[in-house]
């Protein structure tokens, strides 16, 4: 089952009405719900939760994350710099990039945030500047989990640097005078069943022994949410058999209080948010029935990225709808592969019909585009008076036709 944010028709229309469609609404209850969930994964003192900011950058939603005492971890100096809008100190961001250019390790690195390298060629270069001498790497576990061969990072993948190279980095980071001071790991994205984690989880803290001036450790994130009522993560036994093994690893090593760090990202956003749009037409062409909306790839891409579900929903007065149909939902994207929700059993909806697409908190908005010249959508946060702000205002043309230089 998942937690999502109830809204009638008349609540959903008066959204669509107040702020425009499409709509990206979040919900504070929801978010706060699966924050606290997550820190309470483990008792472990110097247990540490990095929210992973690229599943949702909202500054708003970065602030209620913070409230509830998460850190953050950045891919990008873009993302460092909403991290810093919503008030983290330096110490509490942990830059996980991959492939990024020595400035941009600098930009880090200058405000005094820590920098994880993610290859050899990376540390060297890393090492030949005259960057803080503190650094950490990302390891490579060779095991990987996830919904699919785009977003599996741990075994074959550009990710990390593998196992058997560990012993390099021993050799670089000696050679430049560079402390290791933390290894992280990420395997991949949304696993409902923990044991690839847990295994993976046990790799590094196996290879963590090796380097004995550790100041903490990162598990990565990937928990996954049901997008189609499959039984949810089961966090009470992932967290139990979680904190035994961090129990076993920091009772034998050498330095006292070193960090364990879990990383997740859609964990905490995906089930607070849900998309709200138009139906805007209704057709059949060759036996299929097409219902046509404004939320187009460039709102929600993960459908044609991923291949995955979202649950829909049509809000129509009066609620209740028709008889079952077979659908298919589609954008007003101009490419045949702007398809939401494909051979959906669904009730039909009429044009002018809101739209809302469940689990949308996480790797939303934060994925949309300006593609064919369309607007990226506002957001919105129902806070938990059950209050309605606005958190992002829709693009302006204006910004689309910003002039070629300042
Ligand atoms: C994307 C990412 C995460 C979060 O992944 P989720 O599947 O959203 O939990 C964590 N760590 C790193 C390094 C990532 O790249």
């Amino acid at each position: 089952m998942t937690d999502r944010i109830h809204l009638s028709t008349e609540q959903a229309r008066g959204l669509i009405e107040k702020y425009g469609s499409p709509l990206y609404v979040y919900d504070e209850g929801i978010l706060r719900r699966r924050c606290r969930e997550v820190r309470a994964l483990s008792a472990y003192p110097c247990f540490r939760v990095n929210y992973s900011a690229k599943a949702n950058t909202n500054i708003e939603l970065l602030k209620i994350i913070r409230t509830e005492g998460l850190q953050v971890d950045a891919m990008s100096p873009g993302e460092i710099l909403a991290e810093e809008a919503a008030g983290f100190a330096p110490e509490e961001i942990f830059f996980v990039p991959n492939n990024v250019s020595l400035e941009e390790m600098r930009f880090a690195a200058d405000r005094g945030i820590m920098v994880s390298v993610d290859s050899l060629s990376q540390l060297e270069q890393y090492g030949g500047s005259g960057l803080p001498r503190r650094i950490a790497f990302r390891l490579n576990p060779g095991i990987g989990a996830g919904h699919g061969a785009k977003v599996i990072t741990g075994g074959k993948s550009k990710f990390g640097i593998e196992r058997n190279q560990v012993g390099r980095v021993r050799e670089i980071a000696a050679r430049f005078g560079l402390r290791i001071v933390g290894i992280n790991q990420h395997i991949g994205s949304l696993f409902l069943k923990d044991e690839d984690y847990l295994a993976a989880a046990e790799v590094l803290f196996e290879t963590a022994r090796k380097f004995p001036e550790l100041e903490f450790v990162d598990l990565g994130g990937g928990l996954g949410v049901p997008y189609r009522n499959e039984p949810r993560l089961d966090m009470e036994a992932l967290g139990a058999r979680l904190s035994g093994l961090i129990t076993d690893f920091t009772g034998a090593y050498p330095r006292e209080n070193i960090g364990v760090v879990v990383e997740p990202g859609r964990y905490i956003t995906a089930e607070c948010g849900v998309l709200l749009g138009t139906v805007h037409s209704v057709k059949e062409n060759y036996g299929e029935t097409y219902v046509g909306t404004d939320i187009g790839f460039n709102v929600l891409m993960r459908p044609v990225l991923y291949d995955s579900w979202h649950d829909i929903r049509f809000f129509s007065s009066p609620e209740g709808g028709g008889d079952l149909r077979k659908i298919t939902v589609t954008g007003n994207i101009c490419e045949s592969g702007d398809i939401l929700a494909r051979d959906r059993e669904l009730p039909l909806p009429r044009p002018g019909d809101i739209i809302g697409v469940e689990n949308a908190g996480a790797y939303g908005y934060s994925m949309t585009s300006n593609y064919n010249s369309r607007l990226r959508p506002a957001e919105v946060l129902i806070d938990r008076a059950g209050g309605d702000r606005l958190i992002r205002r829709r693009d302006t043309y204006a910004e689309l036709l910003r002039p070629p230089a300042p």
